[in-house]
């Protein structure tokens, strides 16, 4: 249940260790080192995506990435509730609640670049009847210098390889380095993949946060999609650069949206002891993020991971996770 996850040591063991006690916890299961070489723990990637009810399930790989600090794991915890509580109604729960799961907690992190995992792999039956497992990924980079900005470009390259759905998170607005960041990121992954005449990659969502300009684009997901309309709108009078990198984002991803996400008002944003309780967030953020988790991760709107058209179950993500990786590390 949820409740055993309320400890906040959970996310502190290493992934090497044993979970003593069977609770789920994030795991580092890639992690780029100062060397800028990359290390797989393909030992926990394997108990995870090889236990005996998911590793032939047919995979939704929801991954959350973007630069550090900017809200990703407040988020995911909050993917985490709804899966817990089953997609229920009240998935919400308890407005006195701690929120627990991934790390968020102000300088409790340390800054690594690279991708943890949830290690509990959910079950979700579809409205079909299918019944698919249901991964979470945080995918994170540095953009400070250009050898971090390298590092980042390559697990992010991974993370949108893996995923069915990417959602890029970024703050405040869409800038034009997001947009050049995210060319990078899924260059660097179109040329690691075998051509096809399909689009490499499956769902993109950006993820604005603190979006200040309701009253232009209101908050959600309808004006998000008009926000970004404009924002990857291709002109003849752009720039040729301008203009490349909205070709080619176009050019990756099946389908990609937006979504416009308000600010969770200064509790969540400033105070140290600030836990995560729904009480002390803005009415307005949790509202939107009432349509936003169950967007991303209801039961009719998960899509089944696909690589070059078929879908792929947790053992075949294992592998091509593998694969992928042995490409960069050249
Ligand atoms: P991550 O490094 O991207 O995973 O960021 P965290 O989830 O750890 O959050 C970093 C800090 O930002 C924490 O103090 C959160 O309370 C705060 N935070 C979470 N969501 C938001 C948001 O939407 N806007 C703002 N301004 N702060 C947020
Ligand atoms: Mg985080």
């Amino acid at each position: 249940s949820w409740g055993s996850l309320n400890d906040k040591n959970v996310y502190e063991w290493s992934s090497e260790e044993e979970e003593p006690d069977g609770r789920a916890r994030p795991i580092q299961v890639l992690l780029v080192k100062d060397d800028h070489t990359f290390e797989l723990d393909e030992a926990a990637l394997s108990r995870i995506l090889l236990s005996e009810e998911v590793r032939d399930r047919e995979v939704v790989a929801i991954s959350v990435a973007g630069a550090f600090r900017k809200g990703k794991s407040f988020l995911m915890d909050f993917m985490l509730r709804y899966m817990y509580n089953h997609a229920s109604e009240h998935w919400l729960g308890d407005a006195s609640e701690p929120l627990t799961g991934f790390s968020w907690r102000g300088g409790s992190e340390r800054e690594t670049t690279g991708i943890q995992i949830w290690s509990e792999v959910f079950l979700v039956d579809k409205p079909d009847g299918r019944k698919v497992a249901v991964l979470l990924m945080d995918t994170q980079g540095t953009f400070d210098s250009q050898s971090t900005l390298r590092d980042s470009a390559t697990v992010f390259a991974l993370s949108t390889m893996i995923s069915s759905m990417q959602v890029y998170n970024i703050s405040q607005n869409v800038q034009e380095d997001d947009l050049q960041h995210l060319q990078l990121f899924t260059e660097y992954g179109r040329l690691a993949m075998e051509e096809t005449f399909l689009k490499p990659f499956q769902s993109l969502i950006f993820l604005v946060r603190d979006w200040s300009f309701p009253y232009e684009f209101p908050y959600g997901q309808e004006g998000g999609m008009k926000f970004l309309e404009k924002r990857l709108k291709i002109s003849e009078n752009q720039h040729e650069e301008l203009q490349n990198v909205r070709k080619h984002i176009h050019s990756c991803f099946t389908n990609i949206s937006c979504f416009l996400m308000p600010h969770p008002g200064l509790k969540v944003a400033t105070n140290p002891n600030f836990d995560g309780r729904i009480k002390e967030i803005d009415g307005e953020f949790i509202n939107n993020l009432k349509i936003l988790i169950p967007w991303i991760l209801s039961p009719r709107n998960i899509d089944v991971k696909e690589i070059n058209g078929s879908k792929i179950t947790c053992r075949g993500l294992l592998e091509y996770f593998k694969a992928y990786i042995k490409i960069y590390q050249g």
